[in-house]
């Protein structure tokens, strides 16, 4: 079901008044974590004046270590569509276990899959079963086959509203996080016509890194991006290495509107 040869044209995803897959490239911005309600709301409006089409923010968060910053949860779950609501944007968390499912439907327009739960099946299913729109991110050591077959699975229940998104892969260096896989991104959009966005920064790990690798995202067919930004990256309580400032994603969109998208 994925693949472009059971369905030549490409599937465009419709999130609120987003349209992801469209003729231009949209942005998926905001922090890793949901914090707090002030710099959340504030952050949202700031976001929606510079062209940000969705917000994003992690109220379960799937941290490496037990004794980090796990989210706020329901409260972030709260927050989050609050501040989608003042801002008017629609709004993505990541759900990380099936019991949370009704409960990040309640407040989110889009369902993240992260990468640890790429082929988490039971997730899967149930997602598919849902009915709504899913962003699907590539599981670190995943092939391009598995990713697919992933997204097999929530097609296979009946949603076909999957969006893929590519976020790098663990590889042998040690100066990114991980690796930005550019080649699945050119990759996917020939086998399937699903879209696909680009995470460059889960996909350097690194904010010096993260424009350049959007541009070039996009550059090899990305249908849009999402990026981590926090008012204050150097406080932030999650991937504040890889957040971006909020006035560096101005300039950028600026540049992107002035390539035709964004807006
Ligand atoms: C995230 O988007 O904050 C996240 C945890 O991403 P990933 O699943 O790609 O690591
Ligand atoms: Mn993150």
């Amino acid at each position: 079901l994925v693949s472009r040869e059971s369905k030549p044209d490409n599937t465009v995803v419709q999130v609120g008044d987003c349209l992801i897959g469209g003729k231009t490239p949209v942005v998926i911005a905001g922090p890793c974590a949901v914090e707090n309600e002030e710099m959340m709301v504030n952050l949202a409006c700031r976001l929606k004046r510079m062209g940000v089409r969705m917000l994003r923010g992690g109220a379960y968060k799937p941290r490496t270590s037990p004794y980090s910053f796990q989210g706020l949860g329901a409260d972030g779950l709260r927050i989050l569509a609050e501040a989608g609501r003042v801002a008017g944007m629609p709004v993505i968390t990541e759900v990380t276990d099936v019991r949370h499912l009704s409960e990040v439907c309640r407040y989110a327009h889009m369902i993240q899959i992260g990468s640890r739960n790429m082929q988490n099946f039971g997730l899967l299913k149930e997602v598919g079963r849902v009915g709504y729109p899913v962003l699907l991110k590539r599981g670190f050591s995943a092939t391009l086959e598995e990713w697919l077959l992933a997204a097999e699975y929530i097609l296979a229940e009946g949603n076909q509203q999957v969006v893929l998104c590519e976020r790098g892969i663990r590889g042998f260096e040690t100066y990114t996080r991980n690796i930005f896989d550019i080649n699945a991104v050119a990759a996917v959009k020939n086998i399937s016509h699903l879209p696909l966005i680009a995470d460059p920064s889960h996909g350097t790990g690194r904010r010096e890194l993260v424009l350049p690798v959007a541009r070039a995202a996009l550059a090899a067919g990305a249908d849009g991006l999402m990026l981590e930004v926090h008012p204050a990256p150097e406080h932030a309580l999650s991937d504040g290495p890889q957040s971006l400032p909020p006035g560096d994603l101005a300039v950028f969109m600026e540049e992107l509107s002035g390539a035709g998208a964004g807006r």
